[in-house]
Parts: structure tokens; C-alpha cells; sequence
């Protein structure tokens, strides 16, 4: 039986550590989406056309150990733009979600547009503040040279790249369970969406 969890949010919300504890907890599979946006940004810095590297994109490119750089991030939320870009990611994220065992997957149109029928969908989120200094924290300890306000207003860019773009911007599912972190502790968001999890499970125990 598949059993689709859609996790959205906006950058450094929490989702990749939530989807990958949830993804534990249920002995189910994670795909991180966005690092299939990363790795066509990462193939277009180095001047290949965004479509193309969409449509050829290998297991190998998703391991690069460059994804997570700042620079990355910006290319991949340009290239997230492109209809065509996305609409190459479409088959494999679907495929992927309904493979027999279940899947999690993380990324911003998860529970709108990839996979509107999901099962359980989170929403998680946090002030951009806040985000701005967790990704700081995990910037610097890769070390990468930046600043707090750089990091801050890398983050409302890509928000509002996300959320304004034509195709599936970033936006909350009708029926999603909206986690905010802002002032949890990553234990107690882990639980949180444990329990929402559960809760959307509950009716097929009981049938
Ligand atoms: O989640 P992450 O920060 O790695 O995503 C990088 C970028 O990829 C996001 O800013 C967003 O523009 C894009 N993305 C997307 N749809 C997804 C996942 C990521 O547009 N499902």
C-alpha cells in the first residue's frame, strides 16, 4: 500500500529535519525535492541551459557535494521559475511518491500541485528572521564567509521568488496541518508532525 506525506515550507522552516525524522519514524522513503532545483542550478552556473539539465538530471548530480552553497540555492529558486524546468520533475517526484511502501516528500508545491492527493500534508514554517539564523548557523559551519542580513535578505528573496512565481508558487495546501517552528524545539516539531501524521492515518487503522 503507498502512503504519500507532503511536507512544504519555505526555506531553512525545518522541513528537511522533519521529513527526514518522519520518514524514520514510518519506515517510509524521503525525497528531498529541492535538491532536484539545486542540481539544475548547480548544472546552469556552469553555463548549461536550465531545460536540458531538467530532462538529464542523474542519481550523480543530486550527490554534488556544492548543493547546499548560497549560491546554489539562488540558481535553483531562478531556475524553479521556468515552466519547463518544472514540468521535467514532475513524473519522477510522482513516481516516486506513490511507490509501494510509502514515501515523504519535502519542497514547496508538494501538497498543491505534485501530490494533491497525499494522504497527510504539513505545512511548516517560520519567521523569516528566524530562518535567516538558522541557515547563518549551518552557512557558517560549512565555512562559508557571510553575514546575518546577507543571509536574511537571500532568504525574502527566494521567499518572494517562491511565492510569486506563475507555476505552483509556494503556498499552503487547503488541507494542510500548518507547523510553525519559530519557537519550538526540533524535538517538540518532530513530535508535532509525528502526531499530525498519525492523526490522518488514524481512519485506515481503524478500517
Ligand atoms: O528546499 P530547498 O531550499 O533546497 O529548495 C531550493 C529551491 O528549489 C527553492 O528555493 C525553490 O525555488 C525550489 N523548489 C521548488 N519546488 C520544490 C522544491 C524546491 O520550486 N518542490
Amino acid at each position: 500500500m503507498s502512503f504519500t506525506i507532503a511536507i512544504d515550507g519555505p526555506a531553512a522552516a525545518g522541513k528537511g529535519t522533519i521529513s527526514r525524522a518522519v520518514a524514520a519514524h514510518f519506515g517510509l522513503a524521503h525525497l528531498d525535492t529541492g535538491l532536484l532545483y539545486r542540481a539544475v542550478g548547480a548544472r546552469v552556473l556552469t553555463g548549461e541551459d536550465a531545460e536540458a539539465a531538467a530532462r538529464c538530471l542523474s542519481a550523480a548530480d543530486l550527490e554534488a557535494d556544492t548543493l547546499r552553497s548560497a549560491d546554489v540555492a539562488q540558481a535553483a529558486s531562478k531556475v524553479a521559475t521556468i515552466p519547463q524546468v518544472r514540468a521535467a520533475l514532475v513524473d519522477f517526484q510522482r513516481a516516486f511518491a506513490r511507490r509501494a511502501g510509502g514515501a515523504v516528500l519535502d519542497g514547496r508545491d508538494i501538497g498543491t500541485v505534485i501530490c494533491p492527493e497525499a494522504e497527510a500534508k504539513l505545512f511548516v514554517t517560520a519567521s523569516a528572521e528566524i530562518r535567516a539564523q538558522r541557515r547563518y548557523r549551518e552557512l557558517l559551519e560549512q565555512g562559508a564567509e557571510t553575514s546575518l542580513p546577507e543571509v536574511l535578505a537571500d532568504v525574502r528573496a527566494r521567499d518572494d521568488r517562491d511565492m510569486t512565481r506563475a507555476d505552483a508558487p509556494l503556498k499552503t495546501a487547503d488541507d494542510a496541518v500548518i507547523i510553525d517552528t519559530s519557537e519550538m524545539s526540533i524535538e517538540a516539531a518532530v513530535a508535532t508532525a509525528i502526531a499530525a501524521v498519525e492523526a490522518r492515518r488514524a481512519p485506515d487503522v481503524a478500517s
